[in-house]
C-alpha cells in the first residue's frame, strides 16, 4: 500500500514537472511567433504625485495578447528570461517606448520607465546602444527611467557599474519591487539609484488591521533620508492614499489612480491635465 502510494507520488511529481516543461515549450514557441509578427504591445501605468494629484511619470509594461487573451508578463517574462528571448522582448519594448516618446510631445513632459532584465545589461555595448537610440530620437536621458528589480542586486558587482554609468549619462535609475530582496539600509545608501519603488507587499502589510503601518513608514522614512524619490506601488485603497499623504513628496502607482492602459488613454489623461 505504502509502496503504491510512493509510486503515485513519484508519478504526480513527474507529471507536474512535465506539465511545467510543456508550458515553457509552448510559451517559447508562441512567443517566438509573436515576436516575429511584432505583436507585443506596450501599456502605460501613470505615476501620480499625491500632493498635486498630477501625473508625473508612467511605467511601460509589456502586453501579449494571444488569440484575444492576455498572457500575464508575470508568466511569460520568467520563461523569456530562461530561453534568452528576453533580449528580443526587451528590444521590442524599448523600440516601442522610444518611438512613442519621440512621436508624442506630451510624454516628454513626464518621465517614462522601462523595465530591464539583468541579461539586457550583459549585452555587448548595452549602454552605447541605449544612448545611441535615445540620441537618435532626440530624447533626453532624464526623460527615461531604467527599472531594475532589487532581487537582481545579488549580482551587484556586475550590475552596479552599469547603473552608475546610466546615472552619469543622465538616466534615472529605479530599484523596482524594493523590499522583496535583500537590501539593508547601508546597502541602499550605496545603491546607484535615484528612485526607489516600494513593493506592493509593504502596502498590503500596512493595510492589515493593527499593523500601525510601522514597517511601511520606516521604509519610506529611510528612503527619504537617503534623498531617493519614492514611488509606492500597488496602492488600491483610498485609506492607503490618505495614510500616504502624511509624507512629503511621495509618488503613487496603483489601481486607486489608474491601471495600466494603452498609450491613447494615457494621452487623454495628460491632455485633461494640461488644460
Ligand atoms: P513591475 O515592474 O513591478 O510592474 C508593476 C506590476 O504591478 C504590473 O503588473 C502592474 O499592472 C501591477 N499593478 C500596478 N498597480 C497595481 C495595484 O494597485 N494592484 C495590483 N494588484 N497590481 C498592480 P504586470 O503588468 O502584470 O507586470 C508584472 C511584472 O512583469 C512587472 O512587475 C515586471 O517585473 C514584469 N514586466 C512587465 N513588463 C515588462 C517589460 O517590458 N520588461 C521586463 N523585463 N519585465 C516586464
Ligand atoms: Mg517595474
Ligand atoms: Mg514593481
Ligand atoms: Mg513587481
Amino acid at each position: 500500500q505504502a509502496k503504491r502510494h510512493g509510486a503515485n507520488q513519484l508519478c504526480f511529481y513527474h507529471n507536474a514537472m512535465d506539465e511545467q516543461y510543456q508550458q515553457i515549450v509552448w510559451i517559447r514557441g508562441e512567443l517566438q511567433k509573436a515576436l516575429k509578427r511584432q505583436a507585443l504591445q506596450v501599456y502605460y501605468q501613470p505615476v501620480y504625485c499625491i500632493a498635486s494629484n498630477t501625473i508625473v511619470g508612467a511605467e511601460s509594461l509589456v502586453r501579449w495578447q494571444h488569440n484575444g487573451e492576455f498572457i500575464s508578463p508575470a508568466v511569460f517574462i520568467p520563461v523569456a528570461e530562461q530561453t534568452g528571448q528576453i533580449l528580443q522582448v526587451g528590444d521590442a519594448v524599448c523600440e516601442k517606448v522610444l518611438s512613442d516618446i519621440a512621436q508624442n510631445p506630451a510624454l516628454q513632459a513626464i518621465s517614462i520607465a522601462i523595465n530591464f532584465s539583468p541579461q539586457q545589461f550583459q549585452q555587448q555595448r548595452f549602454l552605447e546602444k541605449l544612448t545611441e537610440q535615445v540620441t537618435r530620437r532626440n530624447i533626453q536621458p532624464a526623460q527615461l527611467t531604467v527599472e531594475v528589480t532589487e532581487t537582481v542586486m545579488t549580482e551587484r558587482t556586475r550590475i552596479d557599474p552599469i547603473l552608475r554609468a546610466l546615472i552619469a549619462e543622465g538616466f534615472n535609475v529605479a530599484i523596482d519591487d524594493f523590499g522583496t530582496g535583500y537590501s539593508s539600509l547601508s546597502y541602499l545608501s550605496k545603491q546607484p539609484a535615484n528612485i526607489i519603488k516600494i513593493d506592493r507587499a509593504f502596502t498590503l502589510d500596512a493595510e492589515q488591521p493593527g499593523q500601525e503601518q510601522g514597517l511601511l513608514s520606516s521604509v519610506i522614512n529611510m528612503c527619504s533620508e537617503l534623498d531617493k524619490t519614492i514611488v509606492v506601488e500597488g496602492v488600491e485603497t483610498q485609506a492607503m492614499l490618505t495614510y500616504l499623504r502624511r509624507f512629503n513628496n511621495i509618488r503613487v502607482q496603483g489601481y486607486i489612480y489608474a491601471a495600466p492602459m494603452p498609450l491613447a488613454e494615457l494621452l487623454v489623461l495628460l491632455r485633461q491635465q494640461a488644460g
